[in-house]
């Protein structure tokens, strides 16, 4: 289970988190949605603490991490329990798509090489990459570079995956096989939180769905409650202007 109380961040004088509170049960997805600018992709960053949040307690399972004194062991293991999917893939360039995937589990959780490789072959094999094991970055299309940012965040066998609107960098061709490999992942009870702005996709999938305008959490419900009924005018306001 995932916690966040009253998260909050500024940049400067601006305060882009208001007092963020949420739940996230074991084996959840979540969907982020709201309009550019609300705040999503700060808050979902806050979670692994690549923004420092001003203030406000972040628990995943049983630890709790209070975001206005944590010490580096805190933040160390906290992010030990998270993993990423970013926008443009964060990958390495210089190494293969499977040296990708295994460089968490040798350099971060010293798995011996072997069992790291055996690992990190079968999720490429998962997300249809078997046959681009050694592929560099620049051989492979953004579909396949996505789709490899994938397998190296499930390689790191986390408590959460957060995906920061892992298809917006794409082709419009290519969204559907980076969503094709989310939608089967989240089959298998993985907790994710995904800020996306496929709202087809987060109706399909997730089973959690929050709308966030100007830092705060509008409304959040089952998919259904957004989408077919909303409440908030803000929500029926911009599901209007995207559908
Ligand atoms: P969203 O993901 O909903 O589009 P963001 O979380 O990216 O929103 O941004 C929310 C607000 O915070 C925006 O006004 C953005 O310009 C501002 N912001 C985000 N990151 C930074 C930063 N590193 N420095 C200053 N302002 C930032």
């Amino acid at each position: 289970m995932i916690k966040l109380q009253n998260i909050t961040k500024s940049f400067g004088r601006l305060q882009v988190l208001k007092g963020i509170d949420l739940v996230v049960e074991k084996g959840e997805v979540v969907a982020i949605l709201g309009p550019s600018g609300s705040g999503k992709t700060t808050l979902l960053r806050c979670i692994n603490y690549l923004e420092k949040p001003s203030d406000g307690e972040i628990t995943i399972d049983d630890f709790t991490v209070n975001c206005k004194r944590p010490s580096k062991k805190d933040i160390h293991t906290l992010r030990g329990k998270t993993a990423m999917v970013f926008q443009q893939y964060n990958l390495f360039r210089h190494k293969t798509a499977l040296e990708n995937v295994m460089e968490g589990l040798v350099v971060v959780q010293k798995v011996e090489k072997e069992e790291a490789r055996r690992r990190s072959i079968e999720l490429l094999e998962k997300v249809g990459l078997g046959n681009k094991l050694n592929a560099y970055p620049s051989q492979l299309s953004g579909g396949q570079q996505q789709r490899v940012g994938i397998a190296r965040a499930l390689a790191l066998n986390p408590e959460v995956i957060l995906f920061d609107e892992p298809t917006s960098a794409l082709d419009p061709e290519l969204v559907g096989e980076v969503l094709a490999v989310i939608r089967n992942i989240a089959k298998e009870g993985i907790t994710m939180i995904i800020v996306t702005h496929e709202m087809g996709f987060a109706h399909d999938v997730a089973n959690h769905v929050v709308f966030m305008d100007e830092g705060i959490i509008v409304e959040e419900g089952k998919p259904n409650d957004i989408f077919v009924s909303p409440k908030e005018e803000r929500t029926k306001q911009f599901l209007k202007r995207i559908t």
